[in-house]
């Protein structure tokens, strides 16, 4: 297998080109890897009388049916979209015929261990329901390693750079993203494991040790260390950049870190996101702020169709994120439906910040699942949308960390939903105005009304969201009892 380029060609080809070539890599991925050795896509392709020439382009490929996360979640199911090779089946592969001729049977046997055992796993995160496993195999793991040193050549980072990793350490995409990155690009990086590994403090004195010039990790915990490591008068005059992921966020969460690194001895700092799919073994990563997420056309196929029909888009259309990887091995999903919005779009014309032509996904992606795995849709009647709530939260002037609970009228079962929003002020702003502040926020944004609005230092907010005892923090939590 070759080496992918960091910087390969993908960057600056046409969108014709790019298309055109995305078409002849999808079937070549399909003939080689996916449906000799996927039980699922073999069944599928069958019944639906699809085979990889069934695609010339890209929009025949509408005809394949799509995958969802149900398909994901029946029992057994896992196991079939597993790529298991056959080795009779490898043997024939004409790469495979000239690798034992030159190289022997041995260098061979290799060549497919590393292609196919699969070495690591992560998993889905969704709150209530099952986390899927997905299994990455040795190319797996490069192309995690390739696809985040794109993103840090797409910041231009330094190789002299050091960086904090506080992504929780756990099978989630997002700690390993760093890591493999890190590793890939040749910088250094260490990971601290997040808030539950080495609590706020903890991470704070890395700060002090480390001096780091990148922070990756998201956005509420980073919010909670340096918080802190203001409290405590650390300096950290290197900072110049603080990747994002895992979670929202909206301008004001940036505008708040952004305002934290100028108190440690760092202005004029990017915050930069990241958008990343379990689904996908990878993250993105725009190339500046609000430039979109750059796709590597080369690892993944994205497409946008309607949430509610499944019908394709037109370009730059919002909509549902539907993915296709084009080079994994290990657990593989082809159409999958991510349940991601976005409100912008895919676009493929030229990046107008850094030039590249790669497609990008611009605009704010909501994850479908952040209203359901809430169960909030039942508060005071009203549906709610969480991404909707952490907006207006994290956008309003005054506020520091945050927390909404949801508790019954005197905690019994038949009364009405209570809501009280727990909050950190920044600043000295009187707090019966920003009660009644943030109380027409809500109203205007989301028909809810808050019952309560209590004050906290950041510390006891630190508390609230079990910083150093959750493995992510609790924006929200519910203590309704349990009918
Ligand atoms: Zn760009």
């Amino acid at each position: 297998m070759d080496p992918q380029p960091l910087h390969s060609k993908w960057q600056s080809l046409p969108r014709g080109e790019v298309r055109r070539l995305q078409a002849i890599k999808l079937r070549h991925y399909l003939r080689g890897a996916v449906l000799p050795f996927s039980p699922h896509y073999r069944a599928l392709f069958r019944k639906e009388r699809l085979s990889a020439e069934s695609f010339r382009t890209l929009k025949d490929f509408q005809k394949l049916p799509f995958t969802s996360k149900a398909d994901l979640l029946e029992p057994e199911a896992v196991k079939n979209f597993v790529l298991t090779p056959d080795t009779a089946v490898l043997a024939r592969r004409p790469s495979t015929l000239l690798h034992a001729l030159f190289r022997g049977s041995a260098a061979v046997r290799r060549g497919f261990e590393r292609e196919f055992r699969p070495l690591m796993m992560t998993g889905t995160t969704g709150r209530s329901a099952d986390p899927v496993p997905f299994l990455f195999t040795q190319h797996d793991l490069e192309n995690l390693g390739v696809a985040g040193a794109r993103g840090l050549g797409i910041y231009n980072t330094p190789r002299d750079f050091r960086i904090i990793n506080l992504f929780p350490y756990a099978p989630h995409l997002a700690f390993w993203q760093c890591h493999y990155a890190a590793s890939a690009y040749g910088v250094f990086s260490i990971g601290s494991g997040g808030g539950k590994v080495l609590g706020a403090a903890g991470n704070v004195r890395l700060l002090r040790k480390i001096n780091p010039n990148a922070l990756a990790g998201m956005p509420t915990f980073i919010y909670h260390v340096l918080t802190q490591a203001v409290e405590e008068g650390v300096r950290c005059e290197n900072l110049a950049m603080i990747i994002l992921g895992g979670e929202k966020a909206p301008a004001g969460m940036r505008k708040k870190l952004r305002a934290l690194a100028d108190q440690l001895g760092s202005p004029n700092i990017s915050v930069v996101l990241t958008y990343g799919l379990t689904e996908a073994k990878m993250a993105w990563t725009e190339c500046a702020e609000g430039s979109g997420y750059h796709l590597y056309p080369d690892l993944v196929l994205m497409e946008i169709v309607d949430p509610l029909t499944g019908a394709a888009l037109p370009e730059g259309s919002p909509g549902e994120l539907v993915l296709t990887p084009l080079d994994a091995r290990g657990t593989v999903v082809l159409r999958y439906r991510t349940g991601d919005i976005i409100n912008g779009g895919l676009f493929y014309e030229k990046c107008p910040h850094c030039g590249r032509t790669m497609p990008r996904l611009v605009g704010e992606i909501a994850r479908n699942s952040d209203v359901k795995e809430m169960q909030l849709d039942k508060l005071k009647g009203t549906l709610v949308n969480f991404n909707e709530l952490a907006h207006v939260l994290d956008n309003a002037e005054h506020v520091g960390a945050w927390q909404l609970e949801i508790r019954k009228v005197r905690d019994d079962p038949l009364e009405l939903d209570e809501l009280i929003l727990h909050v950190s002020k920044l600043d000295g702003v009187a707090e019966d105005r920003l009660a009644r502040q943030l109380n027409e926020r809500f109203a205007e944004r989301t028909e809810l009304r808050v019952n309560r609005v209590a004050f906290h230092t950041e510390e006891e907010i630190r508390g609230l969201q079990g910083v150093g005892t959750a493995l992510k923090e609790q924006l929200i939590v519910d203590h309704r009892p349990k009918p």
